[in-house]
């Protein structure tokens, strides 16, 4: 048996403290502000309003982020190279979604795909084409973003991505 198998099948103890003091209080939870700092992602916003597209390069794992990233996770420091990008993806993983309909109960199936955008190394979840059915969605499947009319300069100028030809063809192999 593995080691990691061996400690999964040990039972949790839990340790027990002696308690000795207690005292009443509360922990107002809306008392804490939380500042989301985006000024990394501003050149990448400046570009979906011009319906270009690009993510940011780690100088020391040379990875390309999209969206970009305010810090490499891999090697801790900053990206600082702007890399322009494709319009074109492919997904990378994708699952499906029921919606139903508030009013006649009908039951909808939807994809939810991860996409890969080309010239990049990490996914976003994003939006397929209305009309695309999830039984024809597949890892892999080439796409191409379908910008919405009056871009804003957010992620949201991305109205969804329609699937485009898949010029893939199978390799020949021998059979044995
Ligand atoms: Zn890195």
């Amino acid at each position: 048996m593995s080691k990691l198998t061996q400690r999964k099948s040990m039972d949790y103890i839990k340790k027990d403290y002696v308690r000795t003091r207690t005292m009443p209080g509360s922990w107002y939870l809306n008392s804490y502000t939380y500042k989301f700092n985006i000024t990394h992602a501003q050149p990448f916003l400046r570009k979906l309003k011009e319906k270009k597209l690009v993510g940011n390069e780690c100088p020391s794992c040379n990875r390309i982020f999209f969206p970009p990233r305010q810090i490499c996770g891999k090697c801790m420091i900053k990206p600082d190279r702007w890399a322009d990008l494709r319009e074109t993806a492919r997904v990378a993983t994708f699952t499906v979604t029921y919606l139903k309909d508030p009013e006649t109960g009908e039951v909808k199936e939807r994809p939810v795909v991860c996409i890969r955008q080309d010239g990049s190394d990490t996914t976003n979840i994003a939006e397929l084409a209305p009309e695309i059915d999830f039984k024809d969605t597949y890892i892999g499947m080439p796409l191409k973003v379908h910008w919405v009319e009056n871009p804003q300069g957010g992620l949201n100028d991305i109205e969804y991505y329609d699937v485009i030809e898949d010029k893939a063809k199978e390799l020949k192999t021998k059979k044995v």
